[in-house]
């Protein structure tokens, strides 16, 4: 099963071509880094594939559905249902405390508030995050608030987790404990959309790696996970 397609996607930018005719899929279960240097188009890739940005040319599917065809309205109700993101600054809300900021994702998505209070603790639980849940993000270390972003991400069990960056602004030993839990992830069938500049990230947590240069897909490798 495909959950992502991107069929000669191309993204101009007035004059600068951000992709320049990408095809890519991705099956359910496939972790899948991708890679390469500033400017070469990453960002761009992961706004196609959130629904965030439409392509110039090209088709986006995922999920079944074709995102560069949906109106905006559809799209924002795509991504809450069926997609999961997390960033590098982690994007929580200040003044909700974590568990808050958790169960909005299923709130938003029309759950009862009771139901998604009730989800959002089983996550805490599962991500081993369950003594910090009445914090507020500035109250948490930068390795627990990438936990509570994961936990929202996965709110709403998302055919796809996005994520930009997910270690960058973690030392060392957050970083580790964010990739364990992307490994664990997908493990247990979580498929995976990781764009990074850490090598050890990729190397870790994908079993797939795709490189980029200036817009296009430069090398593809499978990769054995250490
Ligand atoms: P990366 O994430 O790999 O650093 P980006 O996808 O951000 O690369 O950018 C690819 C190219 O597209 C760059 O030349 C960048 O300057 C350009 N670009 C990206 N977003 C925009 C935008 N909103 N407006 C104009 N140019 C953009
Ligand atoms: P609004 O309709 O007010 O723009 P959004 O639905 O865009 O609200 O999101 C509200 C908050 O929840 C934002 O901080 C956003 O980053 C977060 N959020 C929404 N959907 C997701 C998701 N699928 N994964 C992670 N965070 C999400």
């Amino acid at each position: 099963e495909t959950v992502v397609r991107l069929d000669g996607v191309r993204k101009e930018y007035g004059e600068t071509a951000a992709l320049d005719g990408v095809s890519l899929r991705i099956r359910r279960g496939e972790a899948v880094a991708v890679m390469g240097p500033s400017g070469c188009g990453k960002s761009t890739l992961l706004n196609m594939v959130a629904g965030l940005d439409r392509p110039t040319s090209g088709e986006v599917t995922v999920h079944g559905e074709r995102l560069d065809l949906m109106s905006e309205t559809r799209l924002a109700l795509f991504r809450r249902h069926h997609l999961g993101m997390i960033f590098q600054f982690f994007n929580l809300l200040d003044d909700l405390s974590a568990l808050d900021n958790v169960a909005l994702a299923a709130q938003l998505t029309g759950s009862p508030a009771g139901t998604a209070r009730r989800r959002a603790l089983e996550l805490f639980d599962e991500l081993g995050i369950a003594d910090r849940r009445d914090l507020y993000p500035a109250a948490l270390s930068g390795g627990e608030r990438q936990r509570v972003a994961v936990a929202r991400a996965l709110m709403n069990r998302p055919a796809l987790l996005l994520a930009d960056e997910p270690t960058g602004a973690l030392d060392s030993r957050a970083g580790e404990q964010v990739m364990d839990l992307l490994i664990d992830l997908n493990q247990i069938g979580q498929t995976l959309l990781i764009v990074t500049h850490d090598e050890r990230l990729a190397h870790r947590c994908a079993s797939r790696l795709v490189e980029f240069a200036d817009g296009r897909i430069a090398a593809e490798s499978t990769l054995d996970r250490v």
